[in-house]
């Protein structure tokens, strides 16, 4: 039996597996359902266009990541782009973020956002809506915040927490809103994506075959985990393989985690799976033989006249995604997840590629026949809704969990919103952490064993 189980080979199962190899441990085993690791970070081929589940950039602002990134490859097999992205709003595109960026748009936007600014209130904070009220006043949240946020996620403003907003929601002041108010500034490097780093070759699953050339042990693919006994620590899987654990950690969505528990066992834990709220995205690529889309890397759609809350440009973030004189374009639009059936999401793809297709057609100006390629694609995981169940509950489910000896990390692991380098960080703190553990308890044995507790006492 391994010491630790690791379920799930996306970035934070495999940044698991690399740093507990990194200290010299080897008694793990890590199991994935697919046919080849990733998770959400793969990438494909198709008439020669790269394209990724939706753009997955690469914000990198710590070292122990930028080390890592160069530890698993040469960092010049990655691009360092600035970002130029913009808002298309009431016709216009202003750049981004909105909250400095006023200029350009109609006159009476602008006036309402800057007076609603100077005389927002101090309100007490209960929702998103009211922390955006309170930091933006009410126009910049009637304008961009609400329609933007509420678009994405499929969910109402006023009932989820703003406790997500930390780096991703960049403060403004009054002399910035009246400096973008009056001159439109593509070049400003606001914000925790102001750049990014993207492989040059290979799309975004060039981090995941690096890190697999690196790691020594062995990918357990096809291994879909069905059932976990918590009692006697066993998980089942489809193929009709098992494996018994002592310390597993897992990054499998936490609600997918929480339904496996097998009845028997002694906790309630299987029962709140279907409380915990996500959203779905649906991304479409198109691959264009045409050669200028412009030079943004994406685009913001908050207005609810296009299905599509953002457009991506493979060819601006990455040359390479495209052959010569062409371009490709990545939407996404969303959906509750759960809410709907297998056959509904089908239909509903069906019904969004159609029009959301001819949306982006017509706002590009182009026609049909630029179409060299397309797909579309289902994450069925995307953003997890911070409702307010969420604040209440999660971190006690997290701690049952590891009361069970599961470590449930990663995004979906903790059902948080978070970057690729959070599951790396996440991974090299939860395996620190164990080894720590594993350590001591060995030390434990060892002093038990010799009868006394200097080991323990040494640790300690
Ligand atoms: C739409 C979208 C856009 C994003 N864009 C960016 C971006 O631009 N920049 C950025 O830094 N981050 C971005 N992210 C976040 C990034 O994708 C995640 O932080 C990262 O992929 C999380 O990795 P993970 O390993 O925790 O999860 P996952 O990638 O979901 O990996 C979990 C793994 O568990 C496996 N699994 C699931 N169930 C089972 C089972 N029953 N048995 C065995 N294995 C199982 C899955 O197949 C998968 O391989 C984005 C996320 C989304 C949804």
């Amino acid at each position: 039996m391994p010491e630790v189980v690791i379920l799930g080979a996306g970035l934070t199962g495999l940044s698991c597996a690399y740093n507990l190899e990194k200290h010299g441990f080897f008694d793990f085993q890590i199991f994935e359902k697919d046919s080849y690791p990733g998770g959400l970070l793969r990438s494909f081929k198709q008439d020669g266009f790269t394209f990724d589940y939706t753009g997955h950039l690469l914000h990198v602002n710590n070292n122990d990541f930028y080390n890592f990134l160069k530890d698993i490859s040469d960092i010049n097999n990655f691009d360092l782009v600035t970002r130029n992205s913009a808002i298309f709003m009431d016709n216009k595109i202003v750049p981004y973020p909105f909250q400095m960026n006023l200029a350009g748009l109609d006159t009476n936007i602008i006036i309402n956002c800057i007076y609603d600014f100077i005389n927002k209130k101090n309100i007490k904070v209960k929702s998103f809506h009211d922390w955006a009220k309170k930091h933006f006043g009410k126009s910049i949240t009637k304008y961009f915040f609400d329609p933007y946020n509420s678009k994405l996620l499929s969910y109402d403003t006023k009932k989820i927490t703003p406790s997500w907003t930390g780096r991703f929601v960049p403060k403004t002041d009054l002399r910035k809103l009246l400096t973008g108010a009056l001159s439109p500034d593509f070049s400003k490097n606001i914000g925790y994506n102001s750049q990014f780093y993207y492989p040059k070759q290979g799309g975004i699953q060039f981090l995941i075959d690096n890190i697999c050339k690196k790691l020594k042990n062995k990918i357990y693919t096809n291994h879909n985990a069905i059932k976990i006994d918590f009692l006697n620590k066993i998980i089942y899987f489809e193929n009709g393989n098992f494996i018994k654990y002592k310390k597993l950690i897992s990054t499998l969505p936490l609600n997918s985690l929480l339904d496996k528990i097998e009845e028997r066992s002694d906790t309630n834990l299987k029962i709140l799976s279907k409380k915990l709220l996500c959203n779905s995205v649906i991304n479409f690529n198109l691959g264009f033989n045409t050669n200028n889309l412009g030079n943004k890397h994406w685009i913001y759609y908050p207005e609810k006249q296009f299905n599509f809350y953002r457009i991506g440009f493979w060819n601006n973030i990455n040359p390479n995604s495209t052959p010569e004189n062409h371009t490709a374009i990545y939407g996404e639009t969303s959906c509750l997840s759960g809410t709907k059936t297998d056959t509904q999401i089908k239909i509903l793809k069906e019904q969004l590629l159609e029009k959301s297709i001819e949306q982006a057609l017509k706002k590009l100006n182009l026609k049909q026949s630029n179409i060299a390629t397309k797909n579309i694609l289902h994450i069925k995981h995307a953003y997890v809704i911070y409702d307010f169940w969420r604040e209440k509950n999660l971190n006690q489910i997290l701690k049952s969990l590891e009361h069970l000896s599961i470590n449930s990390i990663g995004r979906f692991g903790e059902w948080k919103y978070s970057s690729m380098q959070e599951a790396y960080l996440d991974a090299k703190k939860t395996t620190e952490n164990l080894l720590k553990t594993l350590l001591f308890d060995s030390n434990i044995n060892i002093s038990k064993r010799r009868g006394n507790n200097e080991a323990v006492d040494r640790i300690l």
